[in-house]
């Protein structure tokens, strides 16, 4: 049995004064702006727990973990996305994700492999099972005008 499951997600920048850490993929990415968000608003891990989720037939992110709850102000979305693995089962297995970061800055092909082995460590699968690719929207748009970043990803996973 295989179901596919799509997550995508947008976070704003927060202001430069705001002195956030721009975290995608689990990796630390050297920028002027950090994501706002009530968690560490990394959301390429975001949109990967949502294709997770979608494809298990769960609800969304947002009630596992909701922004209202202090227990996840500033939480490590990997740690979330190692969580909702855990909810979703060993009856199921993780076959592969393919994930998009939508923006013109920053470039994220150097840090691309590293946010594989962050995703794939969190989903318990070979680094080989999970891929990476940013793309910019050609100027156009939020992502275009710098405002944010814009994440997609699929997940498919079967039951043996
Ligand atoms: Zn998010």
């Amino acid at each position: 049995m295989l179901r596919v499951g799509l997550g995508v997600d947008v976070h704003a920048f927060a202001p430069p004064e705001a002195g956030r850490r721009l975290i995608l993929g689990g990796v630390d990415v050297p920028h002027e702006r950090g994501l706002a968000g009530h968690s560490d608003a990394d959301v390429l891990a975001h949109a990967v727990t949502d294709a997770l989720l979608g494809a298990a037939g769960l609800e969304d992110i947002g009630h596992y973990f909701p922004d209202t709850d202090p227990r996840w102000k500033d939480a490590d979305s990997i740690e979330l996305l190692r969580e909702v693995r855990r909810v979703v089962g060993e009856e199921w297995s993780v076959a592969n994700v393919d994930a998009v970061l939508i923006c013109e800055r920053p470039k994220v092909r150097d840090y691309r492999d590293e946010m594989r082995r962050n995703l794939a460590g969190a989903l318990g699968v070979e680094v080989g099972q999970v891929s990476v690719r940013g793309t910019t929207s050609e100027r156009l748009g939020f992502t275009g005008r710098g405002e944010g970043i814009a994440a997609q990803a699929v997940c498919l996973i079967s039951k043996v």
